[in-house]
């Protein structure tokens, strides 16, 4: 039984303290108790400095060491506050707003928070999408700060895959590529739909050759089928209005190409939960993984000579 605040008064209740906000992070991090990010060791003890100590190295660390919290000067209700608006609002929010939401002192510190939550509301190593997908590629304009005249003109390409439910949409995924070419698109195909999958999309070369990769390929030729492309492929593009729409709405457009990643993992995060009963769970979702730490994969080999050195120093960090 998964527990998350219901409501903004449940909320408000739980998340009062630092100490409460930390316990909170603490289970979502290590569900079956603390495990040494160094030493892979169970066990420690909590220190009088806030951290924890590891039973096995004696490594001191923290819960939000290594994560997206890690040297951040803002208290941890401060970040509670800001992932509850972030999933709450049905839209999102700008750096203003949550700037303005939160007394925030400068629009700078909103800002890098919306992004660090962003780069969070990724899973690390997420299923792919099954069944009939379609597929398109997008340009994304106008979206530079502060430019003017044709400058603006400078586009950027997205892919969009969405997953067809019916007549409706399923899960999407989408992501910002340098261009529309085959090795761009085959990319992005191979990491977010599984093989064996329908994939349809129109006749742009860039999508020929998917077969060999274990994909079932269905290409209409736009032309010949005398429909217009939304028609042909309604569900990518239903999502990429919506994503426009989106970032004028909550953004006034005003994103530069260099984050427009980021913006489309938000997107992403909000529209495949778009039907879940509680906003709650979305606030839960985001928690989890903005403490999801990949395990070091060297920890193992190195961990002799850490052992070494821990002994020398007694407590490091
Ligand atoms: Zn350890």
């Amino acid at each position: 039984m998964e527990e998350y605040p219901r409501t903004l008064r449940e909320f408000e209740a739980d998340f009062t303290t630092e100490s409460a906000c930390r316990e909170f992070l603490f289970r979502l991090r290590w569900p079956d108790g603390f495990i040494c990010p160094r030493c892979r060791t169970h066990g420690g003890w909590s220190a009088k400095s806030g951290r924890i100590i590891c039973n096995g190295c004696r490594f001191g660390t923290t819960v939000t060491a290594g994560t997206i919290f890690q040297d951040s000067h803002q208290p941890q209700t401060v970040w509670f506050r800001a992932m509850w608006w972030m999933t709450n609002q049905k839209t999102g929010l700008s750096g203003l707003g949550l700037q303005r939401l939160l007394g925030l002192g400068s629009y700078r510190t909103a800002w890098m928070m919306l992004h660090k939550l962003r780069t969070a509301m990724v899973r690390p190593g997420r299923d792919r999408l099954t069944g009939t997908i379609e597929i398109d590629e997008a340009y994304v304009g106008g979206l530079e700060e502060g430019v003017l005249g044709r400058q603006t003109e400078k586009k950027s390409v997205i892919v969009v895959a969405a997953q067809e439910d019916g007549s409706g949409i399923g899960r999407i995924r989408m992501s910002h590529v340098g261009d529309a070419s085959a090795a761009s698109l085959h990319g992005f195909v191979n990491t977010s739909v599984e093989p064996g999958s329908t994939i349809h999309t129109d006749d742009w070369t860039g999508y020929q050759g998917l077969e060999a990769k274990g994909y079932r390929h269905v290409a209409t030729p736009i032309k010949k089928s005398g429909k217009q492309s939304h028609e042909l492929l309604p569900r990518v593009h239903k999502v990429i209005s919506l994503f426009n729409r989106w970032l004028l709405g909550t953004h006034q457009g005003a994103i530069s190409h260099e984050h427009l990643g980021s913006y489309l993992n938000e997107f992403v995060f909000r529209f495949n939960r778009r039907t879940s009963a509680h906003r709650g769970k979305l606030f839960l979702r985001l928690a989890q993984q903005s403490v999801a730490v990949e395990p070091d994969p060297y920890a193992g080999l190195i961990k002799g000579v850490r052992e070494r050195r821990t002994q020398k120093y007694k407590r490091l960090g």
